[in-house]
């Protein structure tokens, strides 16, 4: 496995992989979600190309990125043992060099939900992953279903932008107790870990309802908000039961449905999702 820092570096190393090469941006601080797409990386592609980058422009002025956890040791050793060939971990300058000026904005699919909570999130999101496909020059990239406005987000700006890129997206691996992983779990507070798990226990039990007939928006998103009621801590910022494609708010009988949430934990802010 090659690491790689400059943009010059990561030209040469990708014009000596064998084709079809795969592509997994991560923000890094690696967990087993992570691991799960570049594994996916490793069956379809033939060269895997992993990218680590907290990337300051889908940050906020109040979120957390300097606070963002970081380990790049114990992340490039997880990467070796999945076979990877390639890491590029480029530097801030690398990125964004001075007078840096150039933004991506994928217009209707990032409004709502996160869009809404985190200004200029998509925008920094979209940005990155442009610069991304230019650099790696990737066949396939793999996302997680965690982020399920980001894949969204992200499908639209390659049709719109004709990326020759295949985007492939992952399903949500979760601890055994339901919650979704995320580097930012480590943020909890053993109380508040516990406390966490009512997120996957919402949207599990509104799939419970959807198989046993259920079809009101209304009435699914209130099973959610129901279950998340009995934890105190958890504060929620929104419940959504959208059109998986659009994201347009659905009322009334739903056919197949986006459920997601966004909640704070103490001062983690979580989300999840489950399509239905
Ligand atoms: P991040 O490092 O949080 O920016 O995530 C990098 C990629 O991993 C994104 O495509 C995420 O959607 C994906 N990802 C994060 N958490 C999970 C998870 N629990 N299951 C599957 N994919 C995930």
């Amino acid at each position: 496995m090659q690491t790689v820092v400059t943009l010059d570096e990561l030209r040469l190393a990708r014009a000596r992989l064998v084709g079809p090469v795969g592509l997994v941006p991560t923000m890094g601080f690696l967990h087993q979600g992570h691991l799960s797409l570049a594994r996916h990386a490793r069956q379809e592609c033939a060269s895997v190309v992993v990218s680590i980058f907290v990337n300051p422009s889908q940050f906020g002025p109040q979120e957390d990125l300097d606070k963002y956890p970081r380990d790049i040791q114990r992340d490039l050793e997880m990467l070796e043992s999945c076979g990877v060939e390639l890491v590029w971990v480029p530097t801030n300058e690398v990125v964004y060099p001075p007078c840096y000026q150039t933004w991506v904005t994928v217009e209707e699919v990032s409004k709502p939900l996160e869009g809404e909570r985190r200004p200029g999130h998509f925008r920094g999101v979209a940005t990155m992953v442009a610069k991304l496909f230019n650099a790696v020059q990737p066949h396939k990239a793999f996302f997680g279903q965690k982020d399920a406005q980001q894949a969204l987000v992200i499908r639209k700006m390659s049709r719109d932008l004709d990326f020759p890129v295949e985007i492939v997206i992952c399903p949500t691996i979760r601890e055994p107790d339901g919650l979704a992983m995320s580097s930012r779990n480590v943020y909890l507070s053993p109380e508040e870990r516990r406390s966490a798990t009512v997120l996957s226990r919402g949207l599990f039990q509104a799939r419970e309802a959807f198989s046993s007939g259920e079809r009101e928006a209304q009435k699914l998103v209130k099973v959610v908000l129901d279950t998340l009621a009995t934890e105190p801590v958890v504060k929620v910022q929104y419940v959504s039961c959208a059109d998986p494609d659009t994201l347009q708010e659905l009322e009334g009988e739903v056919e197949r449905t986006l459920i997601s949430l966004a909640v704070t934990v103490g001062k983690t802010r979580l989300i999840d999702n489950i399509i239905l």
